[in-house]
């Protein structure tokens, strides 16, 4: 008999059950991680221009409520389901451990497939949808965070966050119930680009470690890698772009209407305008077009970053990979039986969980800039350059030397909102890695990074349960 498949949720779940065994918590505190805290499942009508009424199905699952508040995207599409958010509001708990932000995990999704709608229709569905969470307590500066995910953007945290701010007036904080605004309300520089940068510096870092690229019979850096990225979303158009910059040669990029392959490298930007112009990546001047999207990850590459949705890699083109490393991007990407098949080809899997932490790191920078209510860099940076103009007019006088004008600029720049995010981002991406990369170094019998980052999670949220105790 075929083995059962599992769903997403249940692959999330086994993850933990492998990385527990690592472990020597108790079966129920395992248990108490591993299960959702709260589901909340509602319908509500959506008008259509011809007054014709439908019912769309929404979700908001709080996956762990030993830090508060919990935190976790909003989903727009069609194969929204609630074992869908569950696992993403799992996935959320861990990644938020992993990378040290003090929040539970949460998710939420509605069932709809936003391209048919009008944006008319969208503001409308997502104001409905924040306000009943409002009514059940599922939204709140203090309470659960949401942000953008799959299918949403800035664009719907305004509303998300102008519909709370109706509905709780004079709580001053409220500006802190969302993230990922548009920085005109509320947002932070570096948001929107944050997961993808996220994902480039922890590719960067994993490819930094010499003794591990040479058992992939790789050399360290990014220069000259090659790569491929499916999907051209936020996320994967942010990662491919970095890496591009960094030197990387970007073979091939997948859409859901098909793929471009370029031995000689595709210029992202190029392929982000093509498709702005012609409404598909596909027929780019000089570039290969290829039907099917999942073909693109049997492309020969040195790596590959599914961008798109979960599921893709699965046991059937698991045994056709040809990439050494593959940096999860989405969530999910991989299925539990195609990670064994993998892992046994000698694969190095950055799992999502660490790699696409950027957004909810950057998504903390945010709330915490709302809960100050001042930008960051603003009452230091000033400050920062006459300091450093000081010191520079001290060094020229001592050695009655001038320093070149653009040396001067650059040492005596103080830091904006941008460069604290930044270097916020890289620290933490950096800092989990090597955390990751540890824990799989110390423990006998350990082959993977998945692994690792969830022993990671399980310990840190497991310290956290048993010192708030059990209430009552
Ligand atoms: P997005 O909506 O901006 O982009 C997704 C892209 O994938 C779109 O261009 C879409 O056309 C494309 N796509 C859809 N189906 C495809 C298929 N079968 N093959 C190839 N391409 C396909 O979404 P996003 O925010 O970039 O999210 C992508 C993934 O990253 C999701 O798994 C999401 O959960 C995860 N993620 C997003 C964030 C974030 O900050 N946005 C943070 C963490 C994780």
């Amino acid at each position: 008999m075929a083995p059962k498949k599992l769903t997403f949720f249940e692959t999330v779940m086994s993850f933990v059950d492998k990385a527990a065994k690592f472990t020597s918590y108790p079966q129920a505190l395992i248990d108490q991680i591993k299960y959702c805290n709260s589901i909340y499942q509602f319908k509500f009508p959506v008008k259509h221009p011809d007054n014709t009424l439908e019912i769309v199905q929404a979700f908001r699952v709080e996956h762990s409520h030993h830090k508060m508040p919990v935190k976790g995207g909003i989903r727009y599409s069609e194969m929204v389901s609630e074992d869908e958010v569950k696992a993403l509001a799992a996935l959320m708990s861990y990644k938020c451990a992993i990378v040290d932000v003090p929040f539970g995990g949460a998710k939420g999704g509605v069932r709809i497939e936003p391209r048919k709608y009008t944006v008319d229709q969208l503001e409308r569905v997502t104001r409905r949808y924040t306000a009943e969470l409002v009514k059940k307590n599922f939204i709140g500066p203090g309470v659960d965070v949401p942000a953008p995910d799959y299918g949403t953007s800035a664009r719907e945290m305004a509303w998300i966050a102008d519909t709370y701010n109706a509905l709780n007036p004079n709580q001053i904080d409220s500006i802190a119930c969302v993230t990922g605004k548009p920085i005109a309300q509320g947002g932070v520089h570096g948001r929107t680009e944050a997961t993808g940068r996220g994902v480039y510096f922890g590719i960067h870092r994993a490819l930094s470690y010499a003794d591990d690229m040479k058992k992939l019979k790789l050399t360290r850096g990014i220069e000259g890698k090659t790569v491929v990225v499916q999907g051209l979303g936020n996320v994967g158009y942010h990662a491919a772009k970095f890496l591009q910059e960094a030197g990387a040669v970007i073979v091939a990029l997948a859409e859901y209407d098909g793929a471009i392959y370029d031995p000689r490298g595709l210029d992202v930007d190029a392929v982000q305008d093509h498709r702005v112009e012609t409404g598909s990546i596909k027929n780019f001047p000089g570039a290969k077009n290829f039907a099917g999207t999942t073909d693109a990850l049997e492309y020969k590459c040195d790596i590959l970053v599914p961008a798109a949705l979960e599921g893709q890699i699965t046991s059937k083109n698991a045994p056709n990979i040809k990439a050494k490393i593959i940096g999860e991007a989405a969530n999910g990407p991989i299925t539990a039986p195609a990670e064994e098949i993998l892992l046994q080809k000698g694969v190095m899997i950055i799992p999502d969980a660490f790699l696409n932490a950027g957004g909810v790191t950057v998504s903390y920078f945010e709330w915490l800039k709302n809960l100050s209510h001042v930008r960051f860099g603003r009452m230091s940076k000033r400050y920062e350059e006459a300091s450093h103009q000081n010191l520079l007019a001290a060094f020229e006088k001592v050695t009655g030397k001038k320093l070149p004008a653009e040396m001067k600029d650059s040492l005596t720049h103080g830091a904006d909102e941008i460069d604290l995010v930044n270097s916020g981002l890289e620290e933490t991406m950096y800092n989990a890695y090597d955390e990751v990369r540890a824990i799989m170094k110390s423990h006998k019998g350990m082959q993977d990074l998945r692994t690792a980052a969830f022993v990671s999670a399980i310990d840190k949220i497991a310290v956290s349960y048993m010192q708030l105790g059990i209430f009552p």
